[in-house]
């Protein structure tokens, strides 16, 4: 078992990875609580609901179980679960838990964050994809024109990972979340990318991906500790994201995985880079890792212009120029201003030489 700890403003917290560990999650909350409600997706309830709930005899125990998948994370499912935890009569010393993958994770997170002004809460990731967004205190849920426009910053007082869980996952969930991974080891390892590019998804084992998992946690972990509220080097995270949020965003949530989503805006992160910087990124490289294990890379020609007004409204956009996240090279990021008839460009030149082979 092992702890990396997070230093934040607003509270610091330990993030406990391990095998088979999660009938010990009671023992490593911070303090003891009024009550405690459990929110998980019926999936994951299925396999594991059981054995958390167990993890808290002595205490006050509620379950709320929703459905799977990134269209749950909007308004109409956050308010439920007010409702619930004000049905319950949860007070401001209750605990939510997130069991489960991002969607639970950001969700049942922007509910602690906002009932009574802000309750506790912990993340028990089950997807190798939570890996990521249970570190950094990014909470929030969907709006019909974008994804995460609604949210807070707001960390948890425990992340508690068993990897044990990430057994069950479907083969499209870990292709998911090892996309993430890549992201982080383009962002500040080297040694970690070539490692990831050797990697066959399906053949993967849990020690393998446990020992990828917490390298890929601590870069995430030493990024967000420098900048907590996005104000600057945060911002790198966004790397192949603001092609990915805005095909997510236009195909419909949860079409795409956002690890596949996210694999294509790096590919197209990558395409810029060498384009725009005159960076010697091995584009090839990675799609050829990418086409091997599967990643979904195509995108119909007819969607770029609908990609590119969508990229425009991205979070990071200041007056109308979007700010890209470009690499100089591996563990090179640098923030990037470029116009939407610059992207067009780019996005149609990537899209053609994509479908042709040429990349
Ligand atoms: P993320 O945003 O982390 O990719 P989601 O919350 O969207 O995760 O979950 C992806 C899908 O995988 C959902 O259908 C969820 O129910 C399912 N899932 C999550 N964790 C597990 C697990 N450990 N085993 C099996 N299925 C899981
Ligand atoms: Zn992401």
């Amino acid at each position: 078992m092992n702890t990396i700890h997070i230093k934040s403003a607003i509270q610091s917290y330990d993030i406990v990875i391990g095998n088979k560990i999660r009938h010990l999650v009671g023992k490593y909350l911070p303090r003891s609580y009024s009550a405690i409600l459990i929110i998980s997706d019926s999936n994951v309830a299925n396999l594991y609901m059981e054995d958390i709930a167990h993890a808290f005899t002595d205490q006050e125990v509620y379950i709320e179980v929703i459905s799977p998948g990134e269209q749950a994370k909007n308004i109409n499912t956050y308010y439920y679960l007010q409702t619930k935890a004000i049905e319950y009569q949860l007070d401001r010393k209750s605990l939510i838990i997130a069991l489960g993958g991002g969607v639970v994770g950001d969700l049942s997170g922007f509910v602690a964050a906002t009932f009574m002004r802000g309750i506790d809460y912990v993340q028990i990731p089950t997807t190798i994809l939570a890996h990521d967004s249970s570190v950094g205190g990014k909470v929030a849920i969907n709006h019909e024109n974008g994804k995460n426009l609604i949210g807070s910053f707001y960390p948890p007082v425990l992340v508690f990972y068993d990897t044990d869980m990430l057994k069950t996952l479907p083969q499209r969930e870990v292709r998911s979340g090892y996309a993430e991974l890549i992201k982080e080891a383009m962002l500040a390892d080297l040694d970690l990318l070539n490692r990831l590019l050797n990697v066959s998804l399906p053949a993967v084992n849990m020690e393998e991906t446990t020992y990828l998992l917490e390298k890929g946690m601590r870069i995430k972990a030493d990024i967000v500790e420098l900048d907590e509220k996005e104000s600057g080097t945060r911002m790198y995270l966004n790397l192949g994201h603001t092609l990915g949020h805005a095909l997510e965003t236009k195909l419909g949530y949860g079409v795409i995985t956002h690890g596949e989503a996210v694999a294509i805006g790096l590919l197209f992160a990558v395409y810029v880079s060498n384009n725009e910087l005159k960076a010697e990124i091995p584009i090839h490289k990675l799609k050829t890792w990418l086409n091997q294990n599967q990643y979904p890379l195509d995108i119909p020609s007819e969607i770029i212009d609908d990609l590119v007004n969508i990229m425009k409204r991205d979070k990071k956009t200041i007056h109308k120029q979007v700010q890209m996240i470009l690499l100089q090279g591996i563990s090179e990021p640098v923030v990037h201003m470029i116009d939407d008839l610059k992207l067009r460009k780019y996005l149609t030149a990537f899209v053609m030489e994509e479908m042709k082979g040429g990349i």
